[in-house]
């Protein structure tokens, strides 16, 4: 087991003490409140500076931890205006970011804050902690080997479809944000794409009503497609088997059997249901077959 490091880390000075100057990242609980680390706290309540993306948000969990300080918004609609001050203000004293929930910069705000402050030669600081993708991971029971975050997919259908056709041959476990009235529609689109994986729908991590429901895609969307579930949820998605269930051959002898007796989009999902490849692979497959007639 690796020893604990004595670390030289600025905030390791008194808790008193100010803040050396700089820019503080500070991830926060995605849930429960217990989750603040208390090095998270120790920054938050002496940093003279904390950039926030909703200041209501965020007073919740200074209030928990009976820090009464201004805020500094910090969101995608202001954040170019802001961030010239905010680097001109870590110079001389601790400026800390935080996100609504979770680690700053993962599907939040941050990056090109980073990116300034140590092209002006400012210290910068990670105070990491709580990230819902990787909590969704721990819960999956799907490989972690290798993983591969993709966010928010695009709600329209046509970009989503095309966002996800591009990760399908990468040998990796994927994992979304997803809101609940999406939810259905997203994994119909994975469906539809990736084949029948194993995936996982993990909501409400680390609150009351936290739960992973996995199941293959196809079980995932039937049960999700009326209606999807309360609170804020993370897909996940197991990475493509290690041989195509079907051959491409054995796909065409099935295509050409359907597509006697149905439309090229229902052949596709009857023999991608029979053999667990992408149903649009198998559709442009189809209309091809169709046209070589
Ligand atoms: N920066 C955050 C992080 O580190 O996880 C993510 C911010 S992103 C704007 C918000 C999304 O994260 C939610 O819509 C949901 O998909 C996911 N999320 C955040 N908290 C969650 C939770 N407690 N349980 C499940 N998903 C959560």
């Amino acid at each position: 087991m690796n020893d604990l490091i004595e670390t030289d880390t600025p905030d390791d000075i008194p808790s008193d003490a100010p803040l050396p100057p700089g820019l503080y990242i500070v991830a926060t609980p995605i849930g429960n409140l217990g989750d603040l680390s208390p090095r998270a706290a120790s920054i938050l309540s002496r940093a003279e500076t904390i950039a926030v993306e909703d200041s209501r948000v965020t007073a919740k969990l200074l209030n928990r931890i009976g820090v009464k300080r201004a805020m500094t918004p910090y969101h995608d609609h202001n954040a170019d205006k802001v961030r010239p001050g905010l680097i001109e203000r870590m110079g001389r004293s601790a400026v800390a970011l935080v996100s609504d929930a979770g680690t700053p910069l993962i599907s939040d705000p941050g990056y090109k804050l980073v990116r300034d402050a140590r092209a002006a030669g400012h210290d910068v600081t990670t105070i990491p902690g709580p990230c819902a993708a990787i909590a969704a991971l721990t819960l999956a029971g799907l490989p972690t080997d290798r993983f591969f975050f993709l966010g928010f997919l695009p709600s329209k259908e046509k970009a989503r479809a095309d966002a996800i056709a591009e990760v399908a041959a990468i040998r990796a476990t994927l994992i979304f944000y997803e809101s609940g009235p999406r939810l259905g529609a997203m994994l119909a689109a994975l469906h539809d794409s990736l084949g029948n994986r194993d995936a996982a729908v993990v909501r409400e991590i680390t609150k009351t009503y936290e739960e992973a429901v996995t199941g293959t895609l196809s079980a995932l969307a039937e049960r999700y497609a009326e209606q999807g579930p309360k609170g804020e949820i993370v897909v996940v998605v197991g990475p493509p088997g290690e041989a195509p269930v079907a051959s491409a051959a054995d796909a065409d002898a099935l295509l050409i059997e359907a597509l006697k007796r149905l439309p090229a989009a229902k052949a596709a999902g009857e023999v991608a249901k029979a053999t667990g490849l992408p149903r649009r692979d198998l559709y442009v497959r189809a209309t091809a077959l169709k046209g070589e007639d």
